[in-house]
């Protein structure tokens, strides 16, 4: 049976919940145990999939081809962990579980009750997920803040968790904030007493306390958590900002994070070893030898969550080149303003992310026209792989009016449409290409030689293809088409002839990549940023 480790937030929100949940499933694992992380989402939309970026952040797609929360990509991008649709359960999933079962009359006559019908949907969606794997620990992160309405049934599902599995086989932890208040000059205890207070009342009791703060939390601040909070003082652990993420692993084994836990799960384990991880992950992010600038040109620009995973895996492919990524967030809009030129001098590579709909799509063609043009290494990615289609069909074959049906009605040259599968599909919830498919590699290409094999394995997320009667008339122009799924004959991925680096995929590798093993297109790209 495997045990659980329950991680609640209080105070404010976006505290770093998610990372520490990585973080210590790291520390886990780098101690011999099987890890796995699940995340409770209590907002009502079944998936992150019908969200908007600026509502949401990045929708992260598993293997699997569930559209899920962006912490699960902290979970795989800091553990092995092989997550699937199970791994993020939502209150929207929850209800519409339950309601199918009311429809079927499973609940042979009973009321339907948020308890016990809603709260044991989450504890059988929290059991089910850890599946036949053998897992050791479960880390359980609740999203949302105590104190909200709509998390009540997750608190209340895993209070009674705690309480059937025994002591030695659950905890919680619970993250808040230690503000620093300048004017004068101390920090505060008091949100964290209230929000451990609100926790209490709902039956739930933390084991430890993770602090974040700006500031290092003294001894007697300590011992006033401790003592208020009803936890042991080395149970109150600071988590200090860090520069950067990968940090935090780290910091925890230091405050003896993972120690505490293991004693109070009763867990056989080996000592903990980040060696490779300091040696390898945070010398090169702290001491590289180089540093390289990268425009990241898309329409989500000021929300730094949006294009999470992008952004992560560059810095992986900066880690494998021991060199400093330097990102220029560019607003594909300001291109259309202002000209590439302008926004992209300098750089020494150019990224598109994926997107939907045609807001700034314009801008964004524009600056692969100037990589290409310039011979700056270019990576397109979903979308920056269909716009790359049809600048190139635009500029380079005469197709001037080449566009993706997703834009308009009436396109003239539809070198990016909608597979027949998909022209009957109305629901826009989970019915996009998701998840993992298998892509055939043509040697002797840029493809080819970063991945160094014929079969790879990749995620998807988009609903139009490249449109294959176009694909004689590139070909002849210097489009090499160098990853084929085989069913259907599927492009995934172009690249360019005579272009010193220029490689789009209709796939997101971002979600494959680690910072240990940056993703073999990310490192090649920017290696070809940094011959450049
Ligand atoms: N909007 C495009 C499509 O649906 C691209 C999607 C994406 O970039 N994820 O095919």
């Amino acid at each position: 049976m495997p045990k659980y480790i329950f991680v609640t937030g209080g105070v404010v929100s976006s505290l770093g919940k998610g990372i520490t949940s990585a973080s210590i499933g790291k520390l886990l694992e780098s101690r011999g145990l099987k890890v796995s992380l699940i995340k409770c989402d209590p907002y009502i939309n079944v998936d992150p999939g019908t969200m908007n970026p600026y509502q949401h952040g990045e929708v992260y797609v598993t293997d699997d081809g569930a559209e899920t929360d962006l912490d699960l990509g902290h979970y795989e991008r800091f553990t092995n962990a092989v997550l699937t649709k199970d791994n993020n359960i939502t209150t929207g999933k929850v209800y519409y579980s339950v309601i199918s079962k009311e429809r079927k009359g499973d609940y042979l006559g009973k009321t339907v009750q948020i308890i016990p019908h809603i709260t044991d949907e989450i504890k059988d969606g929290i059991e089910k997920a850890a599946g036949n794997q053998k897992i050791d620990v479960v880390i359980v992160e609740i999203g949302g803040t105590v104190g909200d309405i709509e998390g009540l049934p997750f608190l209340e599902a895993i209070r009674q968790l705690r309480l059937e599995k025994g002591k030695d086989y659950a905890i919680n932890i619970h993250v808040t904030l230690i503000p620093y208040i300048k004017s004068a000059g101390e920090i505060k205890t008091k949100p964290t007493q209230h929000s451990v207070g609100t926790l209490r009342e709902i039956g739930i009791i933390p084991d430890i306390i993770v602090c974040r703060t700006e500031r290092p939390i003294s001894k007697e601040a300590k011992d006033k958590i401790a003592l208020f909070c009803n936890v042991d003082s080395e149970a109150v652990i600071p988590a200090i900002d860090v520069e950067n993420i990968y940090e935090v692993p780290v910091c925890f084994k230091k405050e003896g994070l993972d120690k505490l836990i293991i004693r109070l799960l009763n867990l056989k384990c080996k000592d903990n070893d980040l060696a490779d991880w300091e040696n390898t992950v945070l010398k090169r992010l702290k001491q590289p030898s180089s540093a390289v600038e990268i425009a990241v040109v898309g329409k989500y620009i000021t929300l730094q969550d949006a294009y999470k995973s992008i952004y992560e895996a560059l810095v992986h492919g900066g880690i494998a080149n021991d060199t400093k990524l330097i990102i220029r967030k560019i607003d594909s809009e300001d291109i259309e303003k202002c000209g590439a030129k302008k926004c992209l001098e300098g750089v020494y590579g150019i990224l598109v992310p994926g997107g939907f709909g045609s807001r700034g799509i314009e801008g964004k063609i524009k600056a692969i026209q100037y990589a290409r043009e310039n011979k700056i290494p270019y990576f397109g990615l979903c979308l920056g792989m269909q716009a790359a289609v049809i600048e190139f069909a635009r500029n380079a074959c005469g197709l001037r009016s080449a566009n993706s049906t997703e834009f308009g009605r009436k396109i003239k040259y539809p070198v990016i449409s909608l597979l027949e599968e998909q022209k009957h599909i109305d629901d826009k919830g989970a019915t996009m290409r998701l998840g993992a498919y298998k892509c055939m590699i043509k040697k002797d290409t840029k493809a080819y030689k970063a991945y160094k094999k014929a079969v790879i394995y990749e995620r998807h997320r988009h609903r139009y293809e490249f449109n294959n009667k176009y694909k004689d008339i590139l070909e002849k122009h210097g489009m090499v088409f160098s990853g084929i799924h085989p069913k259907g004959s599927l492009v995934e991925i172009v690249e360019l002839k005579g272009h010193p680096w220029f490689v789009a995929c209709q796939f997101h590798p971002e979600f494959k990549s680690k910072p240990e093993k940056g993703h073999p297109l990310f490192k090649d790209f920017i290696k070809a940023a940094l011959a450049k």
